[in-house]
């Protein structure tokens, strides 16, 4: 199985993904799932069905490599150390924890599309020239790429993520697990929606806290708790999520 602290370890940085575009490829060659590479992109299919949830997350973090990156837990709680410098470092959740929740969710699954993009954080570089197509068949997507534990975003900057049928859909489900529809910044869906993609989709807050900063931290326990959501979601929704144009009328009016 896949293991969060694995994930963890694992450095990147802004235009330097090159371990992490390796482990994913590693772990999908083993499950003989069929991925390809677009625009520094790994896109992953698992499986053969007429449709297919969607889960994404971005590879690259703002923390820069560095000669070690030590994961310590403490207390259900995870920290990067660097050992040669004998200082904190950023453990890089954002969105390190994404890729972790991804990879779960391509294990417990069994047709399901993944995409890990590049430099979200130096302006979503990897989702805004995505390849349209790999969504035709795409029943909604969901991303774990937020600070904290109970904010489910259907709104991210004045993009409409999802539609009302969708949050119709997922309302019981999220409240469940202590969550709430929130509005929220921007990240890769926001991207995707803005590219054209008219599917529904939603950003989630999993776990990290602090991040961008040194003191960056991950509760493991808030991880696995937007994990189960994730994949209660996946299991439990069935249709496609068609959303129509990709604007907030009401924010732009504000603005
Ligand atoms: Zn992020």
């Amino acid at each position: 199985m896949i293991n969060l602290e694995s994930v963890l370890q694992i450095q990147t940085y802004s235009g330097l993904q090159q371990r992490m575009i390796i482990f994913i490829i590693k772990e999908l060659v083993k499950r003989s799932v069929t991925y390809y590479i677009y625009n520094g992109c790994v896109y992953a299919t698992k499986g053969i069905a007429d449709s297919y949830p969607c889960v994404v997350a971005h590879m690259d973090t703002v923390h820069r490599i560095c000669e070690d990156l030590t994961v310590i837990e403490n207390e259900g709680i995870l920290t990067g150390y660097n050992r040669v410098t004998q200082t904190q470092v950023g453990i890089g959740g954002d969105d390190k924890v994404g890729v972790y929740i991804a990879l779960r969710c391509l294990e417990a699954t069994e047709n399901i599309k993944l995409v890990f993009f590049r430099d979200e954080e130096i302006g979503c570089l990897g989702s805004s020239d995505n390849d349209k197509s790999f969504f035709d068949d795409v029943k909604f997507v969901l991303q774990c790429d937020r600070k904290g534990n109970s904010g489910f975003v259907t709104n991210a900057s004045g993009t409409i993520l999802c539609s009302d049928e969708f949050m119709n859909d997922v309302k019981e489900i999220i409240s469940v697990y202590g969550y709430s529809f929130i509005n929220g910044m921007m990240t890769d869906v926001m991207a995707l929606r803005n590219s054209g993609i008219e599917i529904s989709m939603a950003n989630i807050e999993c776990g990290y806290y602090n991040p961008h900063y040194s003191n960056e931290y991950v509760v493991i326990s808030d991880v696995e708790n937007c994990l189960n959501m994730v994949q209660t979601i996946i299991n439990s929704l069935n249709k496609t999520y068609k959303i129509r144009g990709n604007l907030d009328i009401a924010d732009n009016q504000l603005a």
